[in-house]
This record gives structure tokens, C-alpha cells and sequence, in this order.
């Protein structure tokens, strides 16, 4: 097994206010209380902009860690009005940032900007997050593998650290939908992913998470596929009860 930390990552999209932060307070409890485990995962949490300078502070001393959903690609300050840079967020403490997702690349996000956005997080010291997938269709028509190779070849380059990168493969078709990929499937594909990640970066590879309608239910699927680094939780993350019961079906 190249990586033995698990992640264990929620991205709460646009969900959250100030007394959202219940949920990590009680997330924040259990992994605080899970000893004989928690040495093996990291939990982190990305909530909305409004919320990660309060949270990153609440939670400087404790187990889980905050990170951004997504920043701007260049500069650290400019004339981009409702723009955050990665600049910005790690002045707030924020630790990692999330590049890549699908809603970003469907709104616009070129790979240009995704290597400038994964590059300018680098130089800022945040951890990346960086999400590939393909859709329905590239999937019907057997060009999943090409597309994924595509999207990690245009944007991860061999002069980035790759300690600080992780990727998240997040298939398109699953991400919300209820469907995740057949064991066999996820398999070959994280390990064709693995490997070209191997060819970009000759030393250490970045860890890769499975994402897409992971809930508590469904997490046992995913227990016996060792080369899966963790997880990338969106809906199932905004709640306490199911983001821990994912965590402890894993492991059970
Ligand atoms: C996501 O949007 O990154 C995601 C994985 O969502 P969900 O878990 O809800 O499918």
C-alpha cells in the first residue's frame, strides 16, 4: 500500500452558517475519542467561503482540519470581484483547497486555469485536493481512461510537490446520483490513474480518493480496495452521524 493514511474529506458545497459548525464539533468529538484509529485518517472538512476563517480558528488545535472548496487562479490580490485567492485562504488557516471539481470545471474551468489555480495554492503551502472524473458519455463510449489521463497530464506537473497534492477521482455520473462504480471497475481505474500519476511524478505519487455518493451505507463496498487512499464526501458530510458512521463502517 504506497499511502497508509486515509483520507476522509467532506465538501459541504453551498450548505452552512455559523451554527453549522455543530456538525464539526461533533465530528471533531469522535475522531478526538477514536484512539485506537485515528493515527490512521485525517478528517478534513471544506466548508463555504463564509465559514472558513471561523471554523479554521475554532479548530487550529483540534483533529479535523479546514480547508476552501475552491480559489482564484492567479494573484493573491486583484480587481476580480466575488474572487478568493489561495493567498487569502491560507492567511485565514485554512490548510487545503479543493481544484478541479466538476461544478467549477462545468462553470468554466479551463485546465489552464486549473494548473495556474493548483500551482498558486502550492506556492501559498495549501494541500490540493484535485478532482478528476469523467462523464456518462465518456463512460458509454470507453474513453474514460483517456480523459483522465487528459486531465491529470494537463494540469499536474512534475516540478509540483507531489506530498502536497491529492487526487480525487470523482466520476461525473456518480457524484450525487446514488450510483457508485462497480468494485472492479473502481479498481482498474484507480490503479490506471496510480500509474499515470507514477509517470508524472518518478518519486513519490500524490494519494488518490474515490468520490460520488459515498454515505455510510454504502462505505464497506470500498473497505477492501487498498489502493483507494480515502474518500471525498459531499451530501453525506453534512451530517455528523453519517460522516462518522462512514468512518466507523470503514474500518468495522
Ligand atoms: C462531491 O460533490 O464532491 C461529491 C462527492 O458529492 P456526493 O458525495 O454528494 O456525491
Amino acid at each position: 500500500m504506497a499511502n497508509n493514511i486515509r483520507y476522509f474529506i467532506g465538501n459541504w458545497k453551498m450548505f452552512g452558517e455559523p451554527k453549522s459548525i455543530a456538525i464539526l464539533n461533533k465530528i471533531n468529538k469522535f475522531v478526538k475519542s477514536d484512539k485506537k484509529l485515528n493515527k490512521k485518517y485525517k478528517v478534513v472538512i471544506t466548508p463555504p467561503h463564509t465559514l472558513v476563517q471561523s471554523y479554521a480558528k475554532a479548530f487550529s488545535k483540534q483533529k479535523i482540519i479546514i480547508g476552501a472548496q475552491n480559489c482564484y487562479h492567479k494573484d493573491n490580490f486583484g480587481a476580480n470581484t466575488g474572487a478568493i485567492s489561495p493567498y487569502m485562504i491560507k492567511s485565514v488557516n485554512a490548510q487545503y483547497v479543493i481544484v478541479g471539481h466538476s461544478d467549477n470545471r462545468a462553470e468554466g474551468d479551463t485546465d489552464e486555469m486549473l494548473k495556474n489555480k493548483v500551482e498558486n495554492s502550492l506556492t501559498n503551502k495549501l494541500k490540493v485536493v484535485f478532482c478528476i472524473g469523467e462523464n456518462k458519455d465518456h463512460k458509454k463510449n470507453n474513453k474514460t481512461f483517456n480523459v483522465l489521463e487528459k486531465q491529470l497530464r494537463n494540469v499536474l506537473d512534475k516540478k509540483f510537490n507531489s506530498k502536497d497534492i491529492i487526487v480525487a477521482y470523482e466520476p461525473i455520473w456518480s457524484i450525487g446520483t446514488g450510483q457508485i462504480p462497480q468494485p472492479d471497475d473502481l479498481h482498474e481505474t484507480v490503479k490506471y490513474i496510480k500509474k499515470v500519476l507514477k509517470n508524472i511524478f518518478a518519486k513519490q505519487s500524490p494519494a488518490v480518493l474515490y468520490g460520488g455518493s459515498v454515505d455510510s451505507k454504502n462505505i464497506g463496498q470500498f473497505s477492501s480496495l487498498n489502493e483507494i487512499d480515502g474518500f471525498l464526501i459531499g451530501g453525506a458530510s453534512k451530517s455528523d452521524q453519517n460522516f462518522i458512521d462512514i468512518i466507523k463502517n470503514y474500518y468495522k
